[in-house]
């Protein structure tokens, strides 16, 4: 062989032996983790149900805030989302679940779907006994009131029709066909309005009278705040919403006025919790402390978000919102009995078949 072939294949062959002398003794080079514990960039899987732009924006105002955290949401309304967490128990996709009605966390942590966590920031809490759970599955992170949206268009072709200001107007002939709601099985702000009914006239009364209004409905959706937008948009005369919704819906320049039940109106607690077995667990925990700042609670109005916080420090954009005949609506028997009364309204009342957006 001429020493020109022999140097390289020398260096070659030492180059193997020390590559596998290498191997031997080192341990394989440890693969980055995807997980904030480590203190490498992650991901945060959310499982969003406000409006999407809401969730938009509170996916780039935490990334601003969490350089190293990834956000990525889902937008799905209250009911739907409780289903998805049920079907991914065993393996769960999402971190943490921000927003919709907490009676909707309530049913959530009694099927073992939530996490507890004692964040530091529960302090900033205004009323911890009614705004947070006593054992810390989930935090209300804003309030808001239900209200009544009517096409203004809608009423000046309807002289002597005035926009409704009870549950009982709603029943009214004149409403026939032209009432715009959630189904209760999807939405949590369809949810709040029956469980809201069913106080405020008892279990019996409230169960006639769901049966009548449903009676009423033109079409049932899946959203919580679609009605308010179908209304605007001249399908239907009234909607059922959250009033921060419509507010948000009469800025978007749609002709709608806002009423209130004044025999009294239910309101939720929107809620947070950390689903069960999340896979990015300390980024879900940085989210729940950042959700729980009051300057994190005052970023609402710049994306159309018009709800009340829920921390000491932090004001609200349309206080007035709450300044209404409120129920004292108890979130813990409507949470415990979520399951049952969707059932129920299901199966005797109205389906959940073919539900508009
Ligand atoms: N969007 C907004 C702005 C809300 O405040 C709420 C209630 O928390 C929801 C949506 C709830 O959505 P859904 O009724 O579709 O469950």
């Amino acid at each position: 062989m001429k020493t020109a072939l022999r140097i390289p294949l020398l260096i070659g062959l030492a180059l193997i032996a020390l590559l596998a002398l290498s191997a031997c003794v080192a341990p394989p080079a440890p693969v980055a983790e995807d997980s904030g514990d480590t203190g490498a960039s992650t991901e945060l899987n959310v499982l969003c149900t406000p409006q999407p732009e809401w969730c938009e924006g509170m996916r780039i105002e935490f990334e601003k805030a969490n350089p190293d955290i990834t956000v990525n949401f889902v937008r799905m309304s209250s009911g739907e989302s409780l289903t998805r967490l049920r079907n991914e128990k065993e393996n769960p996709q999402f971190d943490i679940w921000w927003g919709g009605p907490v009676d909707s966390f309530i049913a959530a942590k009694q099927e073992g779907l939530l996490e507890a966590y004692d964040s530091p920031n529960l302090a900033n809490i205004k009323d911890p006994d009614l705004m947070k759970d006593p054992d810390n599955y989930w935090a209300g992170i804003y309030i808001g009131s239900l209200g009544f949206a009517t096409n203004q268009n809608w009423l000046d072709e309807n002289p002597g029709v005035e926009a409704p200001t009870s549950w009982e107007d709603l029943l009214k002939p004149e409403f026939k066909g032209q009432l715009m709601v959630a189904h209760p099985s999807s939405s949590g702000t369809s949810y709040t309005a029956l469980c809201t009914v069913l106080q405020l006239m008892g279990e019996d009364a409230g169960w006639d009278y769901l049966q009548n209004y449903a009676g009423q409905v033109l079409q049932f959706t899946k959203s919580g705040s679609a009605p308010g937008r179908f209304v605007g948009q001249g399908e239907a005369a009234v909607g059922i919403v959250f009033s921060h919704d419509i507010v948000a819906n009469i800025e978007d320049g749609m002709p709608l006025v806002l009423t209130f039940p004044q025999e009294g109106t239910g309101y939720e607690i929107g809620g947070m919790g950390i689903i069960k077995g999340a896979k990015h667990l300390d980024a879900a925990q940085k989210w729940f402390d950042w959700a729980l700042e009051p300057s994190t609670q005052e970023l609402g109005p710049q994306y159309k978000a018009y709800q009340a916080p829920t921390v000491e420090g932090a004001s609200a954009s349309m206080p007035e919102l709450l300044e209404v005949n409120l129920i004292d609506y108890d979130f813990e028997w409507c949470g415990a009995n979520k399951k049952d009364f969707v059932d129920r309204f299901t199966n005797d009342i109205a389906t959940a078949d073919n539900l508009k957006e």
